[in-house]
């Protein structure tokens, strides 16, 4: 099943229980007139209802893109058998994230395309921004920026747990924002390196590319989008970095 976010933007996808609650693995798909453009692909572990929903939200026009945040298998598990099933699929990649070897295998590299960040491409009348991902876990993430939603597609930053019952959830659904705490035990696990980061230098970064263009939703592969309260979802993951450095460090050091 797909869920609608706004404007032409979809969510797909499905989420995992764990110890500390659901993880969501998010698909999004523009449908753009006539020309989808999917980011990332989803996990193996979700692919027949993942090819369903697709199959039901496209009706039968091929996607024609589909754009990679990076390579790990939640973000990628889908790609060979969406390129088996739309054949003339293009794949959008980093310039950095081409080597690894997960993505030549799957597909010719006729139809895989790198690109730099800063990278802008004109897709069926809209303009897609390639970002340098500010938070990552594999060289060469991508964050991919909608000037017509203005969604921010943010790979694995920006996750979160959901409780049992929230798995189609927007942020405008739940009774309260994401709160610092909830951000800040999803990206110490995504990003075990927090403890050696400045947050400070981050933080200022995080600030200077949310300043410098219009964001109204967050799509982060790993929670529902964030419809709402952009900057105070913003500040509350501010928070989490500046907190993770302390609370990472306090469990590596002995007493
Ligand atoms: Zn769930």
């Amino acid at each position: 099943m797909h869920s609608h976010v706004a404007g032409d933007l979809y969510q797909l996808g499905a989420c995992v229980p764990g110890e500390n609650g659901h993880e969501a693995v998010r698909v999004y798909v523009l449908e753009n007139a006539g020309q989808p453009v999917l980011i990332d692909c989803g996990s193996h572990l979700h692919r027949p209802e993942f090819m369903a929903g697709l199959e039901a939200l496209l009706k039968g026009v091929p996607p024609a893109y589909v754009f990679l945040t990076h390579s790990e298998l939640p973000h990628v598990g889908n790609l060979q058998r969406v390129a088996q099933r739309w054949p003339a699929v293009q794949v959008i990649v980093s310039n950095v994230m081409l080597p690894y070897i997960e993505i030549p295998p799957v597909l010719p590299l006729s139809q895989v395309t790198a690109v730099r960040p800063g990278t802008v491409l004109d897709v069926g009348g809209r303009k897609l921004i390639f970002l340098t991902a500010l938070l990552r876990d594999q060289p060469g993430s991508q964050w991919i920026y909608d000037t017509l939603t203005r969604a921010l597609f943010t790979g694995d930053a920006f996750g979160y747990y959901h409780a049992a019952g929230e798995c189609e959830a927007f942020s405008d659904q739940l009774p309260q924002d994401i709160s610092t705490a909830r951000f800040l035990r999803y990206h110490q696990n995504a990003f075990r390196f927090l403890r050696w980061t400045q947050p400070a230098r981050l933080n200022a970064d995080l600030a200077r590319l949310f300043h410098a263009r219009p964001i109204d939703i967050i799509c982060p592969t790993h929670g529902n989008a964030l419809r709402t309260n952009i900057s105070a979802h913003l500040h509350n993951v501010q928070s989490a970095l500046s907190s993770a450095r302390t609370a990472l460090q306090s469990i590596g050091q002995p007493a």
